[in-house]
């Protein structure tokens, strides 16, 4: 891996305000899925470590809390100038430990900066209110205030993006943040925490600590000083670090699970439904929370949406995220890639047909993208996520019908719907039980409009305005004697 500035290729944790090591020298290895080769190793951390770096956040957070917005705003600006002027760094460092294409990390770090980019305008946006008071010689303040030290656990889908847009609110609300990346991508966090350091963000205002997530994530939900946790991961995990918090009643924020519908009507702009399939399903590989897991095909259209997709799906190259025109890199793990055949090995049994793919080769990382016809709700590939690049074709005939369907799921993130006819957008935008729709757009994705889901897909929003504020408390003050 050559870097432009070899020193954004991190082996140390950075805990508190150092660059530091094991307590017990102990290490992990980090594997680019691509090669299974050994790229770099970091350090295993545990309870120790994290009960140092919230020690440390506790006392920092108190100072850049008293900073002015302003100021705060300008820190968070130069980090994003740096992460940009770095992205060619940060996206090599990504894609070797990640495996998604170079021209996708790329653009995942630009989506990382604009999280940056824009809560730094937020920041000086926490307005408060004065309310007309109930008594004569009082008077009613309401302001925000910090939440106070956040810690964060992100997923290795979104190495970057998924630690800005947690950092990003948080620093700019004056919070403190204790941060735990995925295992399989520390190396693009550990970056960001050095281009932070580089910006400006205050010495132990933000740590990152590799190593055992259990020990890490129980010292981070029991401690009284963490208020909030901020996770963006499994539900298994998000419902175990929910229960976790109930002792210290903590505030959360959970990005769990998706299942996510794409419905194409018979009125529908063929051309434009099959672009958003593409970048709705097979994005990073189909490893993303917002992924279409069932894609409902009226029947009318059924065959010539079929045929527009597989013609589209034909021309996706697999292989190693740095080879030129690569659009499907590795999946992350055997674990990964064995489910996503297991999903295809059952639809198959139970009467799916498979118009476009190819069985993987025993143990390998690279899954062809597939096309799926026929698919029933039996299938696993209709109640499970499926986490990788298989368009599953499902038939429906009224809207009713898919509505119902589409919604009969514990999952409550992402839903789209393809239809020129104003009314039936509107019935499938306000009939989806879903936290965001998507109408005949296939890329929801923005730091400008409020993320996350609704029922077992989570709580809290990331971006927009709602970001900043679920890292704010209300607070209350009656003035009353005057
Ligand atoms: P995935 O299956 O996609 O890896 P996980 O929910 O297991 O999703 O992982 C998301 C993040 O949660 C990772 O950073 C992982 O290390 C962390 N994690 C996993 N188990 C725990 C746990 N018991 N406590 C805290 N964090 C955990």
């Amino acid at each position: 891996m050559k870097l432009k500035d070899p020193k954004l290729l991190k082996q140390a944790c950075y805990v508190g305000s150092k660059w530091s090591e094991a307590l017990n020298g102990q290490t992990s290895p980090v594997v680019n899925p691509s090669t299974g080769k050994v790229i770099a190793s970091v350090p295993v951390l545990g309870r120790d470590e994290a009960l140092s770096a919230i020690h440390t956040a506790e006392l920092v957070q108190k100072q850049w809390q008293k900073k002015t917005a302003k100021h705060r705003s300008q820190v968070l600006r130069r980090w994003f100038e740096l992460v940009t002027e770095h992205s060619d760094d940060l996206a090599t460092l990504l894609t070797s430990e990640q495996g998604k294409p170079f021209a996708e990390a790329k653009g995942e770090i630009a989506y990382a900066a604009s999280f940056i980019e824009w809560f730094a305008e937020e920041a000086k946006r926490a307005y408060g209110e004065m309310i007309p008071s109930h008594k004569e010689d009082a008077r009613i303040l309401v302001s925000k205030v910090p939440v106070g030290v956040v810690g964060a656990i992100t997923p290795w889908n979104f190495p970057a993006a998924m630690i800005t847009r947690k950092c990003g609110p948080a620093f700019a609300a004056g919070c403190a943040v204790v941060l735990k990346p995925a295992p399989e991508t520390p190396l693009t966090a550990l970056a960001l925490a050095e281009l932070a350091e580089r910006a400006g963000i205050p010495q132990g205002l933000f740590s990152v600590l590799t190593g055992d997530a259990a020990a890490i994530g129980s010292a981070l939900t029991e401690s009284a000083v963490v208020r909030k946790i901020s996770f963006t991961g499994s539900t298994a995990v998000g419902k175990l670090l929910m229960a976790q918090s109930a002792d210290t009643v903590k505030k959360l924020a959970l990005e769990l699970g998706g299942n996510a519908p794409f419905i194409v009507c018979d009125d529908a702009d063929l051309e434009a439904a099959v672009n958003g399939v593409m970048i709705a399903k097979f994005r990073n590989a189909g490893q993303t929370c917002v992924c279409a897991n069932r894609i409902y095909v009226q029947n009318s259209v059924y065959d010539a949406f079929s045929q527009l997709l597989v013609e589209r799906v034909s021309q996706l190259k697999v292989g190693d995220g740095f080879a030129p025109d690569v659009t499907i890199g590795p999946l992350i793990n055997e674990a990964a890639a064995s489910k996503v055949q297991n999903h295809v090995d059952d639809a198959v049994a139970k009467g799916a047909v498979i118009a476009h793919g190819e069985p993987r080769n025993e143990g390998s990382l690279f899954v062809a993208p597939h096309v799926l016809l026929e698919a029933n709700d039996d299938m696993l590939i209709a109640t499970e996520e499926t986490f990788g690049p298989v368009a599953a074709l499902f038939r429906f005939d009224d809207d009713e019908d898919v509505i119902g369907r589409a919604n009969h799921t514990e999952s409550g993130l992402a839903a789209y719907a393809y239809t020129r006819d104003l009314a039936r957008a509107f019935r499938f935008s306000e009939s989806l039980e879903y936290g965001m729709v998507g109408i005949n757009e296939g890329l929801i994705s923005t730091e400008v409009a409020p993320f996350g889901g609704v029922k077992s897909s989570g709580l809290g929003r990331e971006g927009a305005r709602q970001g900043l504020d679920d890292y704010l408390e209300t607070k209350y003050t009656l003035m009353g004697g005057l």
